[in-house]
């Protein structure tokens, strides 16, 4: 396993990392949970992605389960949960979820004992807060870091001028302040980390931990043809993210890149995933898998590396037309 640093702190990441999104405590049983994060930590895993969101609590409660009872030395992992959603969903009564300091040291204390750790190592805000001043969120996360209960704090899928303004606030009063963002980036999305934060990786030094590598699957080609059931695409309720992903011009690029894999003779997960470790503002690739299996041939996309030459980069980006444009950079 490789490991990186996490942007310009001095925590080492695993290049790969494992998360627990619509997994843990709804997909999978807690049996395949376990499997899974075994087959992730003796490859070499440090870093496993959670949120209070995730199935309502009960995807962290599952990982803390797994954690008391593997017994791993705490300083050989990472963990991390994200405030923001709560855990009651839409049955949120004010201040159940939020960026407020109330809710942030709650849910702090909430995923602290779903996970049955003494601290979190990250903490992310899930999203931005536009109702609660960006001053008393990075207040509320330093005096976390210094009661010893996080580590590092970061941001997911902010806007480039909203993490400037949270590094700002700090930087003005002396805190810690944000050293991470978890944006989604894979083939298709592309945007934020190719361009928005362009500036915040030169000049602060932020660190990445990449969401959906694969688009849920939908860059394994798995759905090129077919709508296979046991998929996430196809669970009730996921509707919503099923046709925002499954569009007959998205499919039409997987399947040519589908086409380039078979060339290689690498699956189309492993060039994805490749594809998104090549680039060198990624500190960390989170992996999501139902299945060990998925896992298993996840964890092998280093072999696909050293095929991804300029020259099938090149033709890659032309079947993708997607390249965002950063002007200033
Ligand atoms: P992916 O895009 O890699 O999707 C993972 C899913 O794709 C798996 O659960 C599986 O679903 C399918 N899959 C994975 N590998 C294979 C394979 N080799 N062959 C066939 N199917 C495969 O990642 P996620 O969307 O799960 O994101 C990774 C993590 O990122 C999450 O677990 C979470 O920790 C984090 N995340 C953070 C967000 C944020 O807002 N900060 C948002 C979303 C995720 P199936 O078997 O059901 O088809």
């Amino acid at each position: 396993m490789e490991y990186r640093r996490l942007g310009s702190s001095g925590l080492q990441i695993s290049a790969l990392s494992f998360g627990t999104w619509l997994t843990f405590g709804k997909q999978i049983d807690d049996k395949t949970a376990e499997e899974l994060m075994t087959v992730a930590y003796d490859a070499g895993i440090n870093f496993f992605d959670n949120a209070e969101i995730y199935a309502r609590g009960q995807s962290e409660i599952v990982m803390g389960k797994i954690l008391a009872k593997k017994g791993w030395d705490r300083s050989s992992y990472l963990v991390s949960s994200k405030v923001f959603f709560g855990t009651e969903g839409k049955d949120a009564k004010p201040n159940q979820r939020g960026l407020s300091r109330k809710h942030v040291i709650e849910g702090c204390h909430g995923a602290l004992k779903r996970l049955q750790v003494d601290y979190l190592d990250l903490y992310y805000c899930h999203r931005a807060d536009k109702q609660t001043p960006i001053e008393e969120t990075v207040w509320a996360m330093h005096q976390l870091v210094m009661q010893g209960k996080i580590l590092y704090w970061g941001t997911s899928e902010w806007e480039a001028t909203e993490i400037m303004e949270a590094i700002a606030v700090a930087k003005q009063h002396h805190l810690i302040g944000p050293v991470v963002e978890q944006p989604q980036y894979n083939m298709l999305t592309r945007e934020k980390l190719e361009r928005d934060y362009l500036h915040l990786f030169r000049y602060h030094g932020l660190g990445t931990t990449i969401w959906s590598p694969l688009a849920s699957g939908v860059l394994t080609g798995k759905y090129n043809d077919a709508k296979p059931g046991d998929t996430r695409l196809m669970m009730e309720g996921m509707e919503w993210l099923h046709d925002r992903v499954i569009q007959e011009q998205i499919l039409e690029k997987v399947r040519g890149l589908k086409s380039i894999a078979d060339g290689l003779g690498i699956t189309l997960a492993r060039l994805s995933l490749a594809w998104c470790l090549k680039n060198p503002n990624v500190s960390t690739v989170i992996l999501g898998a139902s299945k060990v299996a998925q896992l298993k041939e996840n964890l092998d996309c280093y072999s696909a590396l050293p095929l991804l030459t300029d020259e099938i980069m090149l033709t890659i980006e032309n079947i993708l037309g997607n390249k965002p444009k950063a002007d200033s950079f």
